[in-house]
């Protein structure tokens, strides 16, 4: 055997291994109590890619070149770059902040698929039938998940788009910017086919690139309320498909993989966050969802009731059946600690505790469950909607912890809000309904929620760790005295 067949072998044997070890990743990034250990091999699957990569005959070839074009000098400073960036960010970022971090990690992925495709047409001239569909297809779907997770991260950050936007003749333009692509694609694959000139070719690429990135742009920026989770984990499958795409063009196949793994599952993450949303992928991409935020019904505005902490620990010390609903809130105020501290509370009282989980609570798929099983809430006492709301008729105090819009009623009886049609938690059939939070917020779509001027709903204002805390500190006084 020579040492170029050593070489393919082992690099052929080096990629199985980081693949094995993703596939192995990801399934124990399934369950809570294995999520650290999954999230651990993949990494060690990552470096042994990474590193693997190096001796691939293409990148040793340049190892004697000049520093412009020695590929072990871009790779170390890109390397350097990425790990003091993202070193300093994942150390500065808040827990709240990790949702737009994500999707901006997203639209980075579909950025560097999107940029190697290019590469590869500017440097491959040999480009075969079958790796050029695969470089189209990157150029195309890396830059709608590029752009399209710029815009998710504005309004997760509420930086930009915070406002829907609502974009006249919205589907007609995104048509004809997916048409305009389309030609680009065309024009590119004649010059394959060796029928056009490569400037014309060139113009084909520019055309699909262009397109494709306001695409992204005119497809999420109109999205908002409880379309928002979907499209983000669409993006997200986007930028694995681009990914994988990317390994078929330049025949990586642990980019293959790893593509195909973070884009089939974003896939079936964004079904499952369809059917929970009650939306259809069509209706999403071509419907007008989100297109305004609305203002409850209009006519007479009741206030709400408020009520202290004092009060609300005795009807609290009497309830037999308690049910927290947290939401967004809680995560910003870090409550979830203090959470189960009142739910151990509760329990030494003798009432029976659950914790209602809606599927889009807070920012990101899991985001309480992950918060949660942090602070060492057992897995069994999270139920989902469909679980909790047919007990929720019998439940004596629902504590919604920095919830809105998954608590909102309007999801189910107005047919003009942005919500609708989105299954919620039936906090307002409890018989008491505590809503705790900082004042009079909307949520994350905007839009007011009748719940909190129900008869039945009280309203105890504060930051909700603060609120929870004191709520401990009745219970802890009461057995002391
Ligand atoms: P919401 O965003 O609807 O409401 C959060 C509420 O928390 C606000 O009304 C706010 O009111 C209150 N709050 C904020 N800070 C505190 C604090 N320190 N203490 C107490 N209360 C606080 O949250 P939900 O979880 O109900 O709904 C999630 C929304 O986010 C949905 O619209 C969903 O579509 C969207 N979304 C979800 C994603 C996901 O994957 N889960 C991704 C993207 C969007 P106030 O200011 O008065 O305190």
């Amino acid at each position: 055997m020579n040492f170029e067949s050593i070489r393919v072998v082992s690099t052929t044997v080096l990629y199985m291994i980081s693949s094995i070890l993703f596939i192995r990743g990801i399934k124990l990034l399934g369950k809570a109590d294995t999520a650290r250990k999954g999230n651990r091999l993949s990494s060690v699957g990552m470096l042994i890619a990474v590193v693997t990569v190096l001796f691939e005959k293409n990148v040793t070839d340049t190892l004697t070149a000049d520093p412009l074009h020695n590929a072990y000098i871009w790779t170390a400073a890109a390397i350097a770059l990425g790990a003091v960036i993202g070193a300093v960010w994942a150390k500065k970022v808040e827990m709240t902040g990790m949702p737009q971090l994500v999707a901006l990690f997203n639209g980075f992925g579909g950025l560097s698929s999107l940029l190697v495709a290019l590469t590869q047409y500017m440097t491959d001239k040999s480009i075969n039938v079958f790796s050029s569909i695969a470089l189209g297809l990157t150029v195309a779907i890396g830059a709608i998940a590029f752009t399209g997770s710029v815009v998710a991260w504005g309004k997760l950050s509420g930086k930009m788009f915070k406002k829907n936007i609502t974009i006249p003749g919205k589907n007609f333009i995104n048509g004809l910017l997916a048409a305009a692509g389309l030609c680009g694609v065309i024009i590119y694959a004649l010059q394959i086919a060796g029928v056009v000139t490569p400037d014309i070719g060139l113009i084909g690429i520019i055309i699909v690139t262009a397109a494709y990135l306001i695409l992204g742009f005119t497809m999420v920026v109109a999205i908002g309320g409880g379309d928002m989770p979907v499209i983000i984990s669409l993006l997200n499958a986007f930028s694995g498909l681009a990914a994988a795409f990317a390994g078929l063009s330049i025949s990586n196949s642990v980019l293959v993989v790893s593509g195909c793994l973070v884009g089939t599952s974003g896939l079936i993450l964004t079904l499952i966050m369809c059917k929970a949303m009650n939306r259809t992928l069509y209706s999403l991409l071509f419907g007008s969802f989100g297109a305004s935020a609305k203002k409850g019904a209009s006519g007479e505005q009741k206030e709400p009731k408020s009520m202290s902490v004092e009060d609300a620990y005795l009807i609290l010390e009497a309830a037999s059946s308690v049910v927290f609903i947290p939401g967004y809130g809680m995560a910003v105020a870090q409550a979830q600690h203090a959470v189960k501290e009142l739910c151990d509370k509760l329990e030494e009282n003798g009432a029976e505790v659950s914790f209602a989980i809606h599927p889009v609570a807070g920012r990101m798929p899991g985001h309480m469950n992950v918060l949660l099983a942090e602070a060492n809430v057992p897995y069994e006492q999270l139920k989902t909607a469909d679980e909790m709301n047919p007990q929720m008729g019998s439940t004596d105090v629902a504590i919604v912890i920095g919830a809105n819009d998954v608590v909102n009623p309007s999801a189910l009886t107005d047919e003009t809000s942005p919500l609708y049609g989105m299954p919620i938690i039936n906090a307002f059939e409890a018989r008491t309904v505590f809503v705790l939070k900082r004042g009079k917020g909307t949520g994350f779509s905007g839009v007011e929620n009748p719940l909190f001027t129900n008869d039945n709903t009280v309203m105890i204002y504060g930051d909700a760790k603060q609120t929870v805390s004191s709520l401990v500190s009745e219970f802890d006084d009461s057995a002391a005295g």
